[in-house]
């Protein structure tokens, strides 16, 4: 009898441990989620100052020196989408949007993309 109640400790043990191993599991996953949701919240920040930065650098015509060619690199590419944006507009006989470039249809009175007037 001694035995028996050897053997249902140790399956209570074991299930325990099973239940304790599982919750750590779950609670890990979840927080990874978390971690992962947080860490794409700080990209969108961190990309958001940065555009606002480069943006206010831009205006302002004043690149700071350390960051040359990072500016350099988002000069080249800002031209090669508005080159894009102008052959998606030459191809689909749309006008662009004055204010973003964004290719607007010539019955639109109002840009889709950032609501500026068309001209
Ligand atoms: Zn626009």
């Amino acid at each position: 009898m001694d035995y028996i109640n050897k053997i249902g400790e140790e399956i209570g043990k074991a299930a325990k441990f099973i239940s304790k191993e599982t919750g750590k599991l779950v609670e890990s996953a979840k927080l990874t989620y978390t971690a992962s949701d947080i860490e794409s919240q700080l990209e969108k920040a961190y990309a958001s100052v940065g555009k606002k930065f480069i943006d206010s650098c831009l205006h302002e015509n004043n690149i700071p020196e350390q960051l040359t060619q990072e500016f350099e690199l988002i000069l080249e590419l800002k031209k090669a989408l508005g080159d894009a944006k102008d052959k998606i507009a030459e191809i689909k006989n749309t006008k662009k949007c004055p204010a973003c470039s964004e290719p607007i249809a010539e019955s639109d009175a109002y840009c889709k993309k950032c609501g500026a007037k068309s001209e």
